[in-house]
């Protein structure tokens, strides 16, 4: 029997696609920057008939590529162009398994779209925290998988930080049942936190135990236009200590990222006019009540308009004024799409080292690409910075992906000598599986290397990504 035949027996016919038309778009990744193939694309819909199908590609040595929503913004989802691989799609696996309130945890299959995910915990009163703009596609199984981060990470943590336990079919194609909802379990090695971030490298994750937290009582945003960066990790400090915990979310966007948004999407309304400045997106979740946290929110920005840190800001004054100042966060990476792309990169330092770093860097690519156009924006509040790489009007894109090598050099250079990491929170992918050779100890990647070699001798767990 061929391996295809193999693959029907197990999910269906139905759920195992070969025809061009419905593989495609399993095949391209979202940037639309790979463009894979592959025999079949299987979607299974229980942990036995992932287990199965994971135990038939290895006896047929047919390369996996497990696959979520298909956001990843790295090509990790993507096969290579060789044709022998299968996609395991987990999107059928959507199911929630079980909510425990008084335990705070749900447990849920790796299918399921984060949003659903968020859905289900507010309908029991509670909050998941892990928020990103790809959340209405995004698989809980895929943010796993890359270790996602988003908006809320400086509350919160990313996505490590909320998996209890996990349930994840190795390349063996033996299942691991390690979905325990337990805060404390000191019996030897944390096997979950292989797979967390693992890209699907090591196995191919089917469920998830995570934690839950308590829904806030208010939240409170304001865009905040700030005259520098520096201005804006003050400000960030200032907020951090006058509201605790309740400092939720802290983004930052330049000038030419909103410039960029508002010529692609005009339909996206800027709470505040462009100009030569930043801004700040500054969101606070009160466990008390709206007033308390309308004024926390005002104090906050009364002193730091006092300090110069904030030179307009806007607080909204509903739920849809608030979101409509996320959606303004929220749709740079669609604007960005639209306009042809641009050479990103989603870099980590210490929140200190970030307006030096920027206006360094920005001087040295200038220096020696006069036709360059930097779009920043990011997570301030984690040191996360999409520093990306445009061209000036009139000059085309294609112009910045040429030298695609040579800018990535200069930046990763840069955030290499301020100890920082060249991928914040996308990870490795096909993207950057080559240049983090030049910036990670060669014990680390032996390390890493060492233990892909033991979960998965043949290679055929997502081969091609990470390492
Ligand atoms: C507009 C936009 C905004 C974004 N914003 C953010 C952001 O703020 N923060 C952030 O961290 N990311 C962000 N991303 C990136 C992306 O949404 C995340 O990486 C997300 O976690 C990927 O989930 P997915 O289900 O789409 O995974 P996919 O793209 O399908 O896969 C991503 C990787 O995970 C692996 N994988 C997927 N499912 C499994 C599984 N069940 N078991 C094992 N491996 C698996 C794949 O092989 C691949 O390597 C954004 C993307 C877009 C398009």
């Amino acid at each position: 029997m061929s391996l295809v035949d193999e693959l029907r027996a197990i999910v269906g016919s139905g759920h195992v696609l070969t025809a061009p038309a419905d593989t495609a778009p399993y095949l391209t990744d979202w940037r639309k920057r790979y463009t894979g193939t592959a025999q079949a694309v299987v979607r299974p819909a229980e942990t036995v008939q992932v287990a199965a199908v994971v135990r038939a590609c290895g006896a047929a040595r047919a390369p996996m590529v497990p696959q979520g929503g298909n956001t990843g913004l790295v090509g990790g989802g993507t096969p290579d162009a060789g044709g022998q691989a299968v996609v395991i799609s987990l999107q059928r696996m959507n199911r929630v398994r079980a909510i425990d309130s008084a335990n705070d945890t749900v447990t849920v299959e790796a299918g399921c779209v984060l949003q659903r995910v968020q859905d289900v915990a507010r309908e029991h009163r509670r909050l998941f925290p892990l928020s990103l703009a790809a959340e209405g596609s995004a698989t809980i199984g895929g943010n796993i998988a890359t270790n996602a981060g988003g908006t809320q990470v400086l509350r919160y943590g990313n996505a490590r930080e909320l998996v209890l336990g996990l349930e994840v079919v190795l390349p063996s194609g033996a299942v691991w049942d390690g979905l325990r909802g337990l805060r404390k379990d000191n019996t030897g090695y944390d096997l979950k936190q292989l797979f967390i971030g693992a890209e699907g490298t090591l196995g191919v994750i089917t469920a998830a135990a995570l934690k839950l937290f308590p829904l806030p009582a208010a939240q409170i945003t304001a865009f905040v236009a700030v005259p520098s960066l520096a201005a804006a990790v003050s400000l960030l400090d200032r907020a951090r200590n006058a509201a605790g915990p309740a400092l939720t979310a802290f983004e930052v966007m330049s000038d030419k990222c909103l410039e960029r948004l508002a010529r692609e999407l005009p339909q996206v309304r800027l709470p505040l006019p462009v100009g030569q400045r930043w801004f700040g997106l500054v969101e606070l979740s009160d466990h008390e009540s709206e007033a308390h946290a309308a004024q926390v929110l005002e104090t906050l920005l009364g002193a730091a308009f006092e300090a110069g840190e904030a030179t307009d800001a806007v607080v909204a004054r509903s739920i849809a004024e608030a979101r409509s100042m996320w959606a303004v966060r929220e749709s740079i990476p669609e604007a960005h799409a639209r306009s042809g792309g641009n050479v990103k990169h989603d870099i980590a330092l210490p929140v200190s080292a970030i307006p030096q770093f920027v206006a360094e860097t920005d001087a040295r690519l200038a220096a020696r690409f006069p036709w360059i156009q930097p779009s920043t924006f990011g997570h301030l509040g984690d040191g996360n910075l999409h520093y990306n790489m445009g061209t000036r009007d009139g000059v085309p894109i294609s112009m910045a992906f040429e030298h695609e090598a040579e800018i990535n050099r200069v930046v990763y250079d840069a955030v290499a000598a301020r100890g920082g990491s060249i991928s914040a929170e996308h990870g490795l992918g096909q993207l950057k599986r080559v240049s983090i050779r030049d910036y990670k100890p060669a014990v680390e990647l032996q390390t890493m290397r060492a233990i892909k070699d033991a979960l998965d001798p043949l290679g055929l767990m997502n081969p091609g990504k990470v390492l």
